[in-house]
């Protein structure tokens, strides 16, 4: 009996650890985060060098309508970077088919060239990210993605840059 009721107590710990394990890993890669960025233009040297829809989605946390953008059903390999200021962001690796209209990433390529930030305008709680060297705002993300992560980026085409690897690079 003794030994059931250590068995029972080992199993539940087990649960315990593994399921705290999990909500680490999701509160880490959504946890709000701010880097101050590196490339500070004004608004108006932004606009020398952006198109009008970029420049209202990207300065002006705009959206791009659904469907209509240069990546929602685009799946090269390659990689994404800001179109404001060229810093990485995605890449093709972590791109998958949401459905949604926007392109979307189970992923960045690295957590810390992305700012997390809570937005409730519109009179909905999402979590807004933004490149982090430029503050260009990029979408939001949602946890309704794919495995490992669980998470869905849903960015704004107009904020990326897609550059495709070239075949000389993908040769081992
Ligand atoms: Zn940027």
């Amino acid at each position: 009996m003794k030994k059931i009721i250590s068995l029972f107590f080992l199993l539940t710990l087990t649960i315990f650890i593994q399921t705290m394990a999990q909500d680490d890993i999701r509160s880490k890669k959504l946890k709000e985060q701010h880097v101050s960025p590196k490339v500070i233009k004004s608004n108006d040297s932004w606009k020398k060098n952006l198109s009008p829809l970029q420049f209202e989605v990207s300065r002006n946390k705009g959206t791009e309508r659904p469907y209509t953008g240069q990546y929602f059903d685009f799946y090269e390999k390659g990689n994404y970077y800001c179109s404001n200021c060229g810093a990485l962001l995605f890449n093709s690796e972590s791109k998958f088919k949401s459905g949604c209209g926007w392109p979307s990433f189970s992923d960045v390529a690295n957590i810390k060239s992305i700012n997390i930030v809570t937005d409730e305008s519109f009179g909905m709680v999402r979590t807004e990210i933004s490149c982090s060297n430029c503050e260009a705002h990029l979408g939001h993300v949602f946890e309704d993605g794919p495995p490992p992560t669980g998470l869905r980026y849903c960015i704004n085409s107009v904020s990326l840059r897609f550059t495709p690897i070239s075949e000389q690079k993908e040769k081992p």
